[in-house]
C-alpha cells in the first residue's frame, strides 16, 4: 500500500523534501506519496490532525511552524526538547512523536561529508531562531573549545546560551558586538540569504570554514562575503538538507538511505 507523507511549511513550494524521500524510497523499493502542504500558522494543529486522521504516516514540518509542532507533539525527543522546535512528526500506536533532524543532519554533512574535526574549535552561530536552536545542541558535541550564538536581538542569543550552559563553554552576543573575533567555523543560520541579505559581521573568519544552512542554486550572498574575508571554504546548506531528510526517513521506515548520490549530484536532485 502507497504511505502518505507531506512536508508542511509556508511557504512551501519551493521545498525540495519531496524529490529526496522519492529518491530515498526508491533506494529501498518502498512505495509512497509525499506532498506539499502550504497552511497559514492559525490552521497549522487542524491540518496536521486532519492529515494524519485520513491515513498520514508522516509530516516533516518546515518554516514557519516547527515550535507549533513541538508544543503538538505528545512526546518530543530530546534533540526537539533541546531545540523546542519539531521538525519531523509522526504516529507511534496512539501517541502523536516529535523529533528534529536539523542539527544531526548538519553534524553528518560538517563531519561525514565534509570531513571537517571541530573537536577544540571556536564555532560561531550566526542567529537564534529554530534553526540556531535546533543545531547549537548536537555542534556542542562536536567538543569545540567554544561556542558563540551571535544575534541581532540579543535576548534570544542569550536565552538560548543559557539554555544549553550545562553542555559546554557557550556564549551570547549581539550581533553588532562581535569584536572581530578569531573563528574556526562560521555557520549562518539566520534567515537573511533569503531575503536577499546579510547580517553585518564583525568577526574574522580568515582560514575559517563559513555554513551558510540556507541552500541556493549559486552561492550565497554570505558565502560570497566568507569568501572575500579569508575563508578557506564555504559551504551551502544542501548536505544539511539532505541529511536531515535521511534522519526523518529512518524515523520513518527504520532504513537508511544513501546520501551519497544526492551529495555527488545535487543538481540531479535540486530544483
Ligand atoms: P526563524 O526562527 O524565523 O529565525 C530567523 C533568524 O534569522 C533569527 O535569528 C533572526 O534574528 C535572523 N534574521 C533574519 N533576518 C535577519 C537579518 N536581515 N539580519 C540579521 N539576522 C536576521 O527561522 P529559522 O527556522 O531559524 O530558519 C532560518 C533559515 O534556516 C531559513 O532560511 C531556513 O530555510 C533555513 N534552514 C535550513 C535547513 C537545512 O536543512 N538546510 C534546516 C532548517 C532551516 P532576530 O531574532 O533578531 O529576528
Amino acid at each position: 500500500m502507497t504511505e502518505k507523507f507531506a512536508v508542511i511549511g509556508h511557504p512551501v513550494a519551493h521545498s525540495q523534501s519531496p524529490a529526496l524521500h522519492q529518491a530515498f524510497a526508491a533506494q529501498h523499493s518502498i512505495e509512497l506519496d509525499y506532498s506539499l502542504i502550504d497552511c497559514a500558522p492559525a490552521q497549522f494543529d487542524s491540518t496536521v490532525m486532519q492529515f494524519f486522521a485520513t491515513g498520514g504516516r508522516g509530516l516533516n514540518v518546515t518554516l514557519p511552524h516547527k515550535a507549533a509542532a513541538f508544543l503538538l507533539a505528545h512526546q518530543v525527543g530530546m534533540r526537539a526538547r533541546l531545540a523546542n522546535a519539531a521538525n519531523t512528526l509522526y504516529y507511534s500506536g496512539e501517541v502523536l512523536l516529535g523529533d528534529n533532524t536539523d542539527g544531526t543532519g548538519l553534524v553528518r554533512d560538517l563531519v561525514g561529508n565534509l570531513q571537517l574535526d571541530l573537536r577544540d574549535s571556536h564555532i560561531v552561530i550566526i542567529g537564534a531562531g529554530g534553526a540556531a536552536r535546533g543545531i547549537a545542541a548536537p555542534l556542542l558535541g562536536l567538543w569545540p573549545a567554544r561556542l558563540t550564538i551571535a544575534n541581532r536581538t540579543v535576548e534570544r542569543a542569550v536565552a538560548l546560551a543559557e539554555n544549553l550552559s550545562g553542555l559546554g563553554n557557550v556564549h551570547a552576543r549581539a550581533l553588532d558586538h562581535l569584536q572581530d573575533e578569531r573563528c574556526d567555523v562560521v555557520i549562518n543560520a539566520t534567515a537573511a540569504s533569503l531575503s536577499g541579505q546579510i547580517p553585518v559581521l564583525n568577526l574574522d573568519v580568515s582560514g575559517a570554514i563559513a555554513y551558510d544552512i540556507v541552500y541556493a542554486t549559486r552561492p550565497t550572498l554570505f558565502m560570497d562575503w566568507a569568501d572575500q574575508h579569508g575563508a578557506a571554504a564555504s559551504h551551502d546548506g544542501w548536505g544539511m538538507l539532505v541529511e536531515q531528510a535521511a534522519e526523518s526517513f529512518y524515523l520513518w521506515h527504520q532504513v537508511w538511505p544513501d546520501t551519497r548520490p544526492m551529495i555527488d549530484d545535487r543538481k540531479a536532485y535540486a530544483r
